[in-house]
């Protein structure tokens, strides 16, 4: 089981469909058991349809840039 970080860092690393199966399976395992940061993505506006998106598809790379941003900016405002 990887840390929330790990998994924060993991989603802003790339578009999840192009990471690793390991690594999607893990982000996968995380949220669903971590009710922390799976409520922490959902309550982010400005993230949650940019998951989504990396989620369903794969992103371009402004896409992809403009995720890492707020996944990380999001991430350090979080309480
Ligand atoms: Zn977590």
């Amino acid at each position: 089981m990887k840390s929330c970080d790990e998994v924060l860092e993991l989603i802003a690393e790339g578009p999840v469909p192009s990471l690793p199966a390991a690594d999607q399976a893990e982000i996968g395992e995380h949220l669903a058991s971590c009710a922390a940061c799976e409520a922490f993505l959902r309550t982010q506006d400005e993230v949650a349809p940019l998951v989504r998106a990396a989620l369903a598809v794969e992103v371009d790379a402004a896409l992809q840039a403009e995720l890492d941003a707020a996944v990380m900016a999001a991430w350090r405002r979080r309480a």
